[in-house]
Parts: C-alpha cells; structure tokens; sequence
C-alpha cells in the first residue's frame, strides 16, 4: 500500500491505552464500547460489523446505556448543585425518534421541541406534555394550536407569535402557559451559524423589548408568564458565558416581578459541547451543571429572588457521544504525492455537519480498531458534491472495499439534519443494549423517495 502522505498515530481512546470509559463527555466513543476477543469493536455488547451485515449501511447506532447514563448525569448533577427544584430538557432537535423521546422520558427529563413534527414525536413516544415546550422563531398557527391543545408550554420568540396565540386562546378558560425568549447579548465562541445567545440573532426579543412585552402581556388574561428564556449558543466549552447569563435572567425575573408576572422558570438553554476529536476538552456535564446552577443561586441571592426552578436544555451532550455511524468502504483514488481518497456509501446525506460547520470527527475500522495506521487518507462520500468530506487527514490502516468503517460520536445533529441529497435514502438507526439491537427507525428505499412527487397528466408518457 502506498502511502501518501504522513500517517498519523491513531486518536483512539481504547488505542491511546487506560482511558477512562466512565464518563461520556470524556470519551470519544459511547460508554458501552469494548473490544471483542476477535479485536473487533463491539457497543452495547453487539459486534458493529454484524449489525452493519444484518441492518445494512449507513447505520446510525444509539447505545442506550450513554443515553441512559448522560441523562442521569444531569438530573443527578442538577439535584446535587442545585438547592430549588430543577428539570432537564432534552433538545430534541438533536436527534428526534420516538425511541429516543421514550428512553428520555423514562428517564424524568422533559423535552424541547421546534415543529410540529418534533412535538407529535414527543407526545407519540410518551413525553408527559407538561414536560414538553415548543420553541421556534417562526411558529405556524397550527403548531401553536397543537402545543396549546395538547398543554404545551410555548416560549414566545416575537411579537408575531403573541398575535397568534392571542387569536387561539380565544375562548379558552385557562390561561396558555408561555416563556419568553430574549438574547442575553452573549458571546461566545462557536460556529457563527450556532452561536444565537449575540443581539444579532433571529431568535428571541431583543433585551431592550422585554420591557414592553412584559407589560403587554401583564394586560393579557389568556397568558401566564410561567418562566424566561436565553440560549447562548451550542458546542460550547466555556462555563464563563454561564455565569453572566444567570445574571442576566435573574434582572429579567426582577423585571418580570416587577411588572406583575410571577414565573416560577428560569431556562438557561442548551449548549455544553462535546468531545468529537482527541484534542477536544469540554466540561463534564457534573461541571457544566454545577457552574450554571451556582451561578443561578449566586445571582438570585443578590437580588433576594427566591430560587426559580431551574431548567436546561441539552441536546448534543445527551445524544452525541451515543451514536456511532457505521459505513461500509467502497471505491479509492489515488493522487501520487497528493491525496488518497476513500469513499463510503454515505456522506454528506446522513451527516451535514462537516460541510455545514467544518465539524471533525473521529474514525476507525469496526474489526481492526486497534490497527496500526498505514496511511492517511481523506475520508469521502458518495454525493454529487466535491465537498462531500466526512473527515480530513484520517490515519487508517490498509482498506478493502467492503471494511465497515465507524464514525464516532455522530448521535446529534447527523439524523435529525439528515436530507435525501441526491434522492439518497435515510439510514435506518438501531438502539443497541445489553447484546441486543432494535430497529428504531427503517431505513429509506429509494421507490420510497418518489411518495410525495406528482407528475402532472399532461406530462405523462411522453417519449
Ligand atoms: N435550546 C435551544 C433554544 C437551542 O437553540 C439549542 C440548539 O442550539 C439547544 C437548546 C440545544 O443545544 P445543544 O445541543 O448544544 O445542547
């Protein structure tokens, strides 16, 4: 095999030697790896490349135990920090399944969703709706009617979803549970595209409108303001951001009080990143909670507030490191003294994080994950589209078209931002526990991809 360019050793966690497995933050793969006695890689007990043999691939896995154990982690974490009362909400845009919905809500946390098709997947998969809010920056009437028939707490964005509310609460003898959503003026480092908590953001109102709309609202029967919003942005590793916001909510419970509101919340949002490469260091969820939450108690006692609950809402830190992608190596080329190319059945299709966000990742073989590297390659999909790369600079050994290959950590934003380019099927995901797999989402066939086409008559048989 002719190697290219510099081979670089492998970044594995189980390769670097005495990692600790304990803590999914910590680690690059989910909790339940492990290394089987034919040095092939197993999670949750099932050997990768016989769930890729028996599920095809792309396969999305989700091993329930990381799921299960991050979930714990924060509501453990916020209990032990935080002396008021407290509840976790998982950001269901990160990866929304009925299947996931269930395990999360198994496990006592609530639930954020952003559509329509996020909250029925919600209340679909057993999300008691009182643990439910919907947020968006352009909710339709319909999905405010369907929070608001189903009990749902709404987070008010803008004016625009007042009027409608407005409008639907007619008649209605209980006030609407709402939040309002305001930008904390914030900043933070992240990528431009997910960093909402700066002023110039389309999410929530501005910090000079809450005045306003407090006041408004205070002269609204059919709304409770049952808490504040503010969401500083996402893969963050910084706790500092944390404390200036807990300042900031605690003035515009001040405010809200002051005004003839009584919210009993507080939601600092999501954001915590995670760990995708080796040089990766973001805080433990233990470490990210305690910061936020003594923030909250700090910047309450300050101003004599009486502690609010207190509610965050992850997303990437609660699924990510779950998730592993498998996918089977297809075709290679080669460019003496430039590149070598390495091709796998999927791509950009089933994780636009790479092309969307420049995001890296970290891979290896399913059944020589240990493999001393022969070369570095740069890691492919299948679409019509040069940068269709899911990893650059990939240290691998030698590949045969059919290896299945893993990609680690892909458990946020990869399914859930999933988009049939090029009429590419969705993978299927399965849910891996205790040596046992279950199917939780089918995969896509590509007759299934011309469902919602119509061919106009006067088109037909031509030719
Ligand atoms: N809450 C809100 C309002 C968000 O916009 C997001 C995502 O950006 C999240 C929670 C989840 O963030 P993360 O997945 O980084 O935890």
């Amino acid at each position: 095999m002719v190697s290219t360019s510099p081979v670089a050793t492998s970044p594995l966690p189980w390769a670097a030697g005495g990692v600790d497995l304990s803590s999914p933050n910590r680690n690059l793969a989910p909790l339940s790896t492990d290394i089987d006695a034919e040095g092939r890689l197993r999670v949750g007990e099932c050997v990768l490349s016989e769930l890729a043999q028996r599920f095809g691939t792309p396969l999305y896995v989700i091993d329930e135990r990381s799921l299960r154990q991050a979930c714990s982690a924060y509501r453990e974490a916020l209990e032990r920090h935080y002396p008021g009362p407290s509840l976790a909400v998982y950001a269901s845009k990160a990866n929304s399944s009925l299947a996931i919905t269930a395990v999360v809500a198994s496990e006592g946390l609530g639930l954020d969703a952003v559509s329509a098709g996020e909250l029925l997947t919600a209340l679909e998969g057993g999300m008691p709706p009182e643990r439910i809010v919907l947020h968006g920056n352009n909710k339709s009437s319909e999905e405010l009617a369907l929070a608001v028939q189903n009990g749902v707490t709404v987070v008010v964005d803008n004016w625009h979803d007042i009027t409608l509310l407005q409008e639907l609460a007619q008649g209605r003898t209980e006030p609407v549970a709402l939040m309002l959503r305001f930008t904390p003026g914030i900043e933070c480092h992240t990528h431009e595209y997910i960093r909402t908590g700066h002023l110039d953001s389309k999410f929530g109102f501005d910090p000079d409108q809450l005045e306003q709309v407090l006041t408004h609202l205070a002269g609204c029967r059919w709304a409770r303001v049952q808490g504040l919003h503010a969401h500083i942005g996402s893969q963050i590793f910084e706790v500092e951001p944390h404390r200036d916001l807990a300042a900031v909510l605690a003035d515009a419970l001040v405010l809200a009080r002051r005004l003839g509101h009584d919210p009993s919340d507080l939601n600092v949002g999501g954001g915590l990143g995670i760990r995708y490469v080796a040089s990766d260091d973001p805080p433990s969820i233990d470490g990210w909670v305690q910061v936020v939450a003594e923030a909250m108690v700090a910047a309450c006692r300050e101003r004599n507030l009486e502690l609010p609950r207190l509610l965050c809402e992850p997303g990437r830190s609660l699924v990510a490191p779950a998730g592993v992608t498998l996918y089977t190596v297809g075709s290679r080329k080669q460019i003496p003294d430039l590149n070598t190319y390495v091709a796998v059945d999927g791509g950009m299709s089933d994780n636009p994080r790479p092309i969307t966000y420049q995001s890296e990742y970290t891979a290896c073989l399913a059944d020589r994950p240990g493999a001393e590297a022969t070369e570095t390659v740069t890691l492919v999909g299948k679409h019509c589209e040069s940068g269709d790369v899911l990893l650059k600079q990939l240290p691998l050994p030698a590949t045969e078209p059919g290896d299945v290959l893993v990609v680690l950590a892909t458990g946020a934003y990869n399914a859930s931002m999933a988009s049939n380019y090029n009429r590419i099927p969705k993978p299927a995901a399965v849910l891996v526990a205790d040596g046992c797999a279950e199917l939780v989402q089918r995969r896509e066939r590509p007759d299934e991809l011309l469902r919602y086409d119509v061919l106009p008559e006067r088109l037909r048989s031509v030719g």
